[in-house]
């Protein structure tokens, strides 16, 4: 989880200066957002965004967690996160499931945002959608973090 955070602050920063410093035209950035989207999925926003670290800093103080979940699920006003969400159905790397390795303890489905909010959707019950091709997720890997019996994983 820091490890991300510190990760999205690098790079959010490196960006930050690029654009306003060394004037890197925003195309270029949307499209440097897009080819990671088919290699990565949505990763631009909790990993690289300049403006999502501040935004997720600023619900963290807030300790609103609803909010900051319905911030994760709604947000509707960048266009590297619609072009990643796309992608997250087909991208080369997926979150993926060992159901031989899994408990069915839940606790995927617990922290995130897309299954809490939408109820037909499961990390781990196969009856279910599977929230991480889902447009909004936002490859946070707090599932992956969570689960007791790393079941869940990051690879092509
Ligand atoms: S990475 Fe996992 S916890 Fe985060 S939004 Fe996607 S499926 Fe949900
Ligand atoms: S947290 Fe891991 S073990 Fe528990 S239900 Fe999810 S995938 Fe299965």
């Amino acid at each position: 989880m820091l490890k991300r955070r510190t990760i999205q602050l690098l790079i959010g920063l490196s960006i930050y200066v690029m654009v306003a410093y060394y004037s890197i035209s925003l195309v270029y950035l949307l499209l440097f957002g897009g080819l990671l989207g088919i290699i990565f999925g949505n990763v631009f926003c909790r990993w690289m965004c300049p403006i999502g670290y501040i935004i997720e800093s600023m619900m963290k103080l807030s300790k609103n967690n609803e909010m900051a979940a319905s911030y994760q699920y709604r947000k509707i006003g960048c266009p590297i996160s619609w072009i990643n969400g796309y992608f997250n159905r087909m991208s080369l790397f997926k979150i993926k499931i060992d159901h031989g390795k899994c408990i069915d303890c839940g606790k995927c489905d617990d922290v995130c945002y897309i299954t809490n909010l939408n109820k037909e959707y499961s990390l781990y019950n196969e009856g279910k959608s599977d929230p991480a091709v889902h447009p909004k997720c936002s490859k946070c890997m707090d599932c992956i973090t969570v689960c007791p019996t790393d079941s869940l994983t990051f690879s092509k």
